[in-house]
């Protein structure tokens, strides 16, 4: 099983299995790029914790808690002073679900309609409320 799918951005720190699989991961590139001007940058502002919900794997629910890292934008005339790193071959900004997650949550949708797909990916391992 592909846990990440681009393992260059994320490295993973912990696997946690319970009821639940939980994979702690972080960044493994020393810079990131400020959102609005692309200006690549070091100096880290602070951290935080992302979670992530993936793929299910043997019908239990992975959740990825991703380090995030803030840096302060190095371009003194940017309007954005200080910028979250992102992961687009991962995730939307401020999404809650893996791309891979939501896709295959939407081909559900369509394929099956709406409550019939919340049925089946209830069951498959998909996590929501029975
Ligand atoms: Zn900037």
């Amino acid at each position: 099983m592909i846990i990440i799918t681009d393992p260059s951005d994320l490295t993973i720190e912990q696997v946690t299995v319970t009821n639940d699989v939980v994979i702690t991961t972080r960044a493994t590139s020393p810079t990131a790029s400020c959102p609005c001007c692309g200006t690549a940058s070091s100096r880290v502002h602070s951290h935080y914790q992302r979670t992530l919900c993936d793929l299910p794997a043997s019908g239990r629910l992975v959740r990825l808690v991703i380090q995030v890292r803030r840096f302060f934008c190095e371009d003194k005339t940017c309007v954005r002073k200080i910028f979250a790193e992102r992961f687009p071959s991962l995730t939307l900004p401020r999404a809650k679900f893996t791309l891979r997650l939501q896709e295959a949550l939407q081909e559900m949708g369509f394929e099956l309609g709406g409550e019939a797909g919340a049925r089946l990916g209830r069951k498959q391992g998909y996590g929501g409320e029975s």
